[in-house]
């Protein structure tokens, strides 16, 4: 890839065209498609320069590197989310000091948000990840249970659902990924609909690096990109 000879910042410039353009073809502005940068293992100074170019907003993946580039990078102040798996055992460690967990894939894990967020007299923020490809190896709920997830943990107290998350399989297969990013939609619009209480569908987060184009074009609100902004990992 080009990432190895660009800097940060040029990538990231590459990756807002593409987005706008991306959202032009499906009627949007470039501003309706939030740029989250997925920087895990990467170190803090290269998160520094994607947050200098305006990302706006930062993933990590595991807690104990979120907290350390959290506290090397407390000056900049960016946006954090949390986009991997989540052990409830580390819940408590990074609840007020992310804004959002975009990974929250089981009910357990969820009442252990709303309680550590009723701890600090906070609202957690989730999206609900659905695992669409349907694969042994990757966290989610799967797309015909997503429903009834969101509505069971959108009975806890101290947490909102905003939306819904996707890893989507790893393949250059793009009308598969398209039927899957199509199929993400439908169900974002289906529970949409529905109106439950507690529920605020706003976000869909799909399409990383290779597919965030298709997966703006087929309705993605917030992609996460690693390896187009930082370079190979
Ligand atoms: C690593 C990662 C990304 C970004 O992947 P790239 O292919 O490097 O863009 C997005 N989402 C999640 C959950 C990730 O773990």
């Amino acid at each position: 890839m080009r990432v190895e000879i660009t800097s940060i910042a040029d990538n990231v410039k590459i990756v807002r065209d593409a987005i706008a353009e991306a959202a032009a073809e499906s009627g949007r502005e470039p501003g309706d498609v939030t740029l989250v940068a997925a920087s895990k293992t990467k170190p803090a100074e290269m998160v520094r320069q994607a947050i200098a170019a305006g990302v706006d907003a930062v993933g990590e993946n595991r807690v104990q590197e979120f907290l350390e580039k959290r506290e090397a990078l407390k000056e900049y102040d960016p946006v954090w989310h949390m986009i991997g798996r989540l052990q409830t055992n580390k819940v408590r460690s990074i609840i007020d000091r992310v804004s959002m967990i975009q990974s929250a894939d089981s009910v357990r894990l969820c009442e252990q948000i709303s309680r550590c967020a009723g701890e600090k007299d906070v609202t957690a923020e989730v999206l609900a990840e659905v695992n669409i490809g349907g694969e042994e190896s990757k966290a989610g709920v799967p797309p015909e249970g997503a429903e009834r997830f969101i509505e069971e943990i959108s009975r806890l107290p101290n947490l909102r659902v905003t939306g819904l998350m996707t890893v989507a399989p790893f393949t250059d297969d793009t009308e598969l990924l398209r039927d899957m990013y199509k199929k993400m939609r439908k169900l974002f619009l289906d529970i949409s609909s529905k109106n439950h209480d507690n529920v605020f569908m706003r976000h869909l987060s799909m399409g990383m690096t290779n597919d965030f184009k298709a997966a703006i074009e087929e309705g993605a609100t917030m992609v996460r990109i690693g390896s187009g902004i930082f370079g190979g990992r």
